[in-house]
């Protein structure tokens, strides 16, 4: 249970003054719904008030503090025309110019003849100087507590700056005093403040500069947060471990025949990732394996000889995978490559349904259906296998956890091997799963061929244009990917089919073009005819990223490079270089290209290596941006930013075990500060694995 120092923290945000359900509503979407998200709600910038030029002097442009007396009231006759008070000092006049005035709370704030001191954004107008909606007028008394620098942060629509800041106070207001957590030598080292001062200072920086990552408030920050991911990574596995598991023996007999029977060789990688999962299989905890590699570098194979593992020692094994057709592409490999074994593959998905239906499940019951494959319809309560021994989930993030452990509860102790087509960056795979054991493919299969990549200004298209030409002579396959302009799908459809007209002027009707407007039909339809070669020039926008496989393509131009991220380019370029011709990707890029643009186009002509450019990218963009966090499964930190932060995991991950070791259940004295910390950054589910305490 949460401990009760925390709960105003966890109060709703409404309860803070002067947020009611609608600003509640504005703030829960911007920063969460508890006051402590308030706490987490980092300012985006400073405004420094303490310039206190005289009229004259005042610069267009600069935010200004200004002592002036008010002079008078010009009320607009128009009601949409602006409202203005003017006001003077001893160099000249000042107007403050208002919109949108009801009442007369401008007559009682600005009264004729009175002090006041404004501060706001200095304009020059018609010859005149004036602040449009000022941010603060306050008389001479009330100036003396006005803040010299104010923290600014990131809003939403119909959230004013001010409201905002009001609620942090407020919120700041309710920070508890909380036992120390930290580990004293490692805070005495980095001279961090106590977390309470740490909060503070994260809403008062003085400085642009207080506003990055290295600042020793947000550090201390930072750690805070790592090391409650790191203690709760650490909790679950624990967990894990101490549940009971089994030791799957084979001798390898039906992976060997399935061996004979493959058109190749494993790689070296795969080999060295089935003998890590035979080991964890063996052993008699359960197996709790991640197995990545690009697309394409050959997960499924491994996937089975794994499953044929588990047949031979006498249970079942399922491949879960996220969608009917990966489901149908998977139980149609999957059964080829098992039929010189000797085992059948069954299929159960939505679409199985009636007297096929009930004959499947009754076979999987009795266990004469050894290996079967699906979607999420395997963990429907009626599914049920005599003894399952492994459960393969491809594609993992794309499942809950709940839906994971449902696949895994379908027999006791069963192993589970966890696949992914997303490299994830050392670093960030830490942060998501702590040591979890995993197993990275990192080579392509043989045969396939190198993809040349080369990076071209937009000023040079002609030599593009001939090079296709000539590729298209030689019968070359190409797709040119033009690229997302802004946000708007409809701007970026237009340039997509300008370029389309343009190279269809050149080349003729073999010029073809999908977009992500197309209904999936006629998208099916060109990308087939792309597929027989009717179209040999395919001009796409980003759609073609997601499971397209025509082997024949062998070039591809991306228009506008520099827009994309890293990762992005890489798996774009995966289209190419499937088959076992050579292939060439040009990167065309437009002038000027900034320095991370340049170095991301220098690392794609380096690398083909989906671990080197996935490590480069959080380099380069930092973890938040990475793939996109979310679809890959990876948690959101609120602080802490791994591509700056990285150090201060693994000293996390350091602490949190040696704290595990010394007081497994957090009973002693920083123990129990810890579980406050669990429950600072609502690790709830992780504290629950702790004995009351
Ligand atoms: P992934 O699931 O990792 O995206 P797949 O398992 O679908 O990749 O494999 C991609 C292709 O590579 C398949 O056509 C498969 O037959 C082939 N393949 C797998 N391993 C090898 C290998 N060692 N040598 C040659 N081809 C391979
Ligand atoms: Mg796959």
């Amino acid at each position: 249970m949460r401990p009760q120092v925390l709960f105003p923290l966890f109060a709703s945000v409404t309860s803070l003054p002067g947020v009611g359900p609608r600003f509640g509503k504005l703030i829960e979407r911007l920063a969460g719904p508890h006051v402590a998200d308030l706490l987490w709600h980092r300012p985006s910038g400073v405004i420094d008030r303490r310039f206190r030029p005289k009229i004259a002097e005042a610069p267009a442009g600069a935010v200004a503090t200004l002592t002036v007396v008010v002079d008078a009231h010009i009320r607009p006759y128009n009601p949409r025309a602006p409202y203005r008070v003017r006001c003077r000092d001893e160099t000249g006049y000042l107007h403050l110019v208002y919109f949108h005035v009801k009442g007369d709370y401008l007559e009682r704030l600005l009264p004729v003849g009175a002090t006041r001191v404004v501060s706001g954004k200095i304009e020059h107008f018609n010859n005149e100087i004036q602040i449009t909606h000022p941010d603060h007028v306050v008389d001479l008394e009330a100036a003396k507590s006005l803040p010299e620098v104010e923290p600014i942060y990131p809003l939403t629509e119909g959230l004013p700056l001010r409201t905002l800041q009001r609620a942090i106070t407020a919120a700041l207001g309710r920070v508890p005093s909380l036992m120390e957590w930290c580990e004293p030598t490692l805070r005495a080292q980095r001279q961090w403040p106590s977390w309470n001062d740490a909060v503070r200072a994260l809403h008062a920086p003085k400085t642009e500069a207080d506003l990055l990552p290295d600042n020793v408030a947000r550090q201390r920050l930072a750690y805070d947060e790592l090391l409650a991911n790191q203690l709760a990574v650490a909790l679950l596995r624990a967990h894990t471990r101490r549940l009971p598991g089994r030791s799957l023996r084979a001798p390898g007999l039906l992976r060997e025949k399935a061996t004979a029977a493959l058109p190749y060789q494993l790689t070296h990688s795969q080999r060295q990732a089935l003998a890590e999962i035979a080991g964890d299989m063996m052993a008699p905890q359960r197996m709790l394996r991640l197995l990545q590699g690009d697309v394409g570098s050959g997960k499924t194979v491994v996937a089975l000889m794994a499953m044929l593992d588990a047949v031979e020692a006498g249970t079942q094994a399922v491949l879960m995978a996220p969608t009917e057709i990966l489901a149908r592409q998977h139980h149609a490999t999957l059964a080829a490559l098992a039929a010189p074994a000797g085992v059948e593959v069954a299929l159960l998905t939505g679409r199985e349904k009636g007297r096929a239906r009930t004959a499947l499940l009754a076979g999987l019951a009795e266990g004469s259906v050894k290996i079967m494959v699906g979607t999420h319809a395997l963990i429907e309560p009626e599914v049920v296998f005599r003894d399952l021994g492994l459960a393969v989930i491809d594609e993992q993030h794309r499942f809950g956890v709940e839906q994971r452990a449902a696949l895994s509860a379908k027999g006791k102790g069963v192993d589970i091997l966890a696949m992914t087509a997303t490299p994830i960056p050392r670093t960030l795979m830490l942060a998501a799963y702590g040591d979890m054991e995993h197993s990275r493919l990192t080579e392509k299969p043989a045969g396939r061929k190198p993809v040349t990549t080369r990076a071209l200004p937009l000023e040079r298209l002609d030599e593009v244009v001939a090079a296709i030409d000539r590729a298209l002579a030689g019968g070359a396959r190409v797709y040119w990917v033009c690229p997302l302009v802004e946000d708007s799908e409809q701007t970026d459809l237009a340039a997509a089919t300008e370029r389309c007209d343009y190279l269809r002027e050149r080349f003729g009707p073999r010029v073809g073009l999908v977009h992500g407007r197309m209904k999936g039909a006629e998208k099916d339809r060109v990308m087939a005819q792309f597929g027989e070669g009717e179209i040999a020039l395919l001009v796409a926008t980003t759609v073609i990223e997601v499971g397209v496989d025509v082997p024949e393509a062998t070039v591809m131009v991306i228009e506008h490079a520099e827009r994309f991220g890293l990762a992005q380019l890489h798996q774009l370029r995966g289209r190419i270089g499937r088959g076992d011709k050579p292939s060439a990707c040009l990167l065309v890029y437009a002038q000027p290209l900034g320095e991370t643009a340049k170095q991301r186009l220098a690392i794609l002509r380096e690398t083909e290596d989906g671990f080197r450019i996935a490590e480069e990218d959080l380099r380069l963009r930092g973890a938040g941006e990475v793939l996109g966090t979310r679809q890959s499964g990876l948690p959101e930190f609120k602080l802490a930013d791994l591509a700056v932060h990285a150090d201060l995991l693994a000293i996390a991950r350091d602490d949190a075990r040696l704290v595990l070791h010394r007081d497994a259940e957090l009973t002693g004295e920083r123990g129990r500060a810890l579980r406050v910390l669990l429950y600072l950054f609502e690790r709830d589910a992780a504290a629950r694995y702790l004995r009351s305490g």
